[in-house]
C-alpha cells in the first residue's frame, strides 16, 4: 500500500507544472531558511530633496539559498504570505532592522528612521501591535525611529479592526507609509479615513520621467494630492539626475533609488555618514 501511495505521488508529480513544483521547492526551502540563517537585510537611504539629508533607511530582505543563490523577495514574499511563513519572517525582519537602527543610533548616525516593509497578513494577524511593542522593547529602539511601509491592498480592507490597529501604531509614534502608491486600486477614498503619514510613488511611474507624458502627469498628481492631504511624498526607483531634478522641481519631498544609493549592507551605511 505504501508503494502504491508513492507511485500515485510520482504520477501526480509528473503532471505538475514546473511553476507548482518550483513553488513547493521554494516553500520547503523557506521553511528552513530562518533556522539556517539564510536571510539578511540590505538598507537603502531615503533622501530629502531640498537638503540632501537622509530622512530614512528602508530595510530590504534578501535570501541567500546555498544552491539557488540569492532569491528575489518579489519571488519568495508571495510564497511566504500564502504559506503563513510571513509571520515569522516578518518578525525576524522587524527585529533585525530595529536592532540595526538602535546600533546606528548609538553610533550617533543621523539616519532619520528605519522603514520596514509589512505584508498585509502580518497586520491582519491579530497580535501585530503586540509583536511591534515587543520588538521595540527588546531592541530598545524608540518608536519614533520606526516607519512601516504598507501596501494599498491592505489599506483597502477598511475593517474597524484594521483602522484601529493603524491608529494605535500611529499613536505609539510610528510613521505609516503607503508603498507602491498608484498601482493597486484607483479609489482614493481610503486616504481620508486612514491614519497615514506618507505616500510612496511607485517606481513604475518614475522610470520614464521626465519624457513620458502620462508618468509626468501621474507623478505630479500624486505630489499635489500629498500637499492637499498634508502627506509626505517620496518617489522610489530614482535612477538618474533627470528624474531627480524633475521630482525636485515638482515639489516631491523625498527620493530613493540607485541615483542616491543601491541597497547596501549595514557596515556601508555607517560609511555613508563618515
Ligand atoms: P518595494 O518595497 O517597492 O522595494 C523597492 C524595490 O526596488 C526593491 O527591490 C529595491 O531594491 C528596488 N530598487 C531600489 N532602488 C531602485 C532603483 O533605482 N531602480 C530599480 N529598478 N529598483 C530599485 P527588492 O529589494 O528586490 O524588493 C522587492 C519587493 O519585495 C519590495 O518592493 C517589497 O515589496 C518586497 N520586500 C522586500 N523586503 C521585504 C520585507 O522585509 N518584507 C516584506 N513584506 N516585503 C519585502
Ligand atoms: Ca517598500
Ligand atoms: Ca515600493
Ligand atoms: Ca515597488
Amino acid at each position: 500500500a505504501k508503494e502504491d501511495g508513492r507511485n500515485t505521488y510520482c504520477f501526480y508529480r509528473k503532471e505538475m507544472t514546473s511553476t507548482v513544483f518550483e513553488y513547493m521547492l521554494l516553500e520547503n526551502a523557506l521553511r528552513e531558511a530562518l533556522k539556517k540563517k539564510e536571510f539578511y537585510l540590505l538598507y537603502q537611504p531615503q533622501i530629502e530633496m531640498l537638503s540632501h539629508r537622509c530622512l530614512g533607511i528602508e530595510a530590504l530582505l534578501r535570501w541567500h539559498h546555498p544552491e539557488l543563490g540569492v532569491v528575489s523577495p518579489a519571488q519568495f514574499i508571495p510564497i511566504a504570505e500564502q504559506s503563513g511563513l510571513i509571520q515569522e519572517i516578518g518578525t525576524w525582519v522587524l527585529t533585525t532592522a530595529c536592532r540595526q537602527a538602535k546600533i546606528w543610533l548609538e553610533q550617533k548616525l543621523d539616519f532619520g528612521r528605519i522603514a520596514v516593509n509589512v505584508a498585509a497578513p502580518q497586520i491582519q494577524h491579530g497580535d501585530f501591535i503586540q509583536v511591534v511593542e515587543n520588538v521595540l522593547k527588546t531592541t530598545g529602539l524608540p518608536a519614533a525611529y520606526l516607519e512601516l511601509e504598507l501596501t494599498e491592498g491592505l489599506l483597502m480592507k477598511q475593517t474597524e479592526q484594521n483602522i484601529k490597529q493603524l491608529e494605535k501604531l500611529q499613536g505609539m509614534g510610528i510613521k505609516l507609509t503607503i508603498d507602491d502608491f498608484g498601482i493597486g486600486y484607483s479609489s482614493l477614498n481610503y486616504l481620508k479615513r486612514l491614519p497615514i503619514d506618507k505616500l510612496k510613488i511607485d517606481q513604475s511611474f518614475i522610470r520614464d520621467l521626465p519624457h513620458d507624458t502620462n508618468d509626468t502627469a501621474i507623478s505630479q498628481a500624486v505630489i499635489a494630492l500629498g500637499y492637499a492631504l498634508n502627506l509626505q511624498i517620496i518617489a522610489e526607483g530614482v535612477e538618474n539626475e533627470e528624474q531627480a531634478a524633475f521630482l525636485k522641481e515638482k515639489g516631491c519631498h523625498q527620493a530613493q533609488g540607485y541615483f542616491f544609493s543601491q541597497p547596501i549592507p549595514p557596515q556601508q551605511v555607517s560609511a555613508l555618514f563618515a
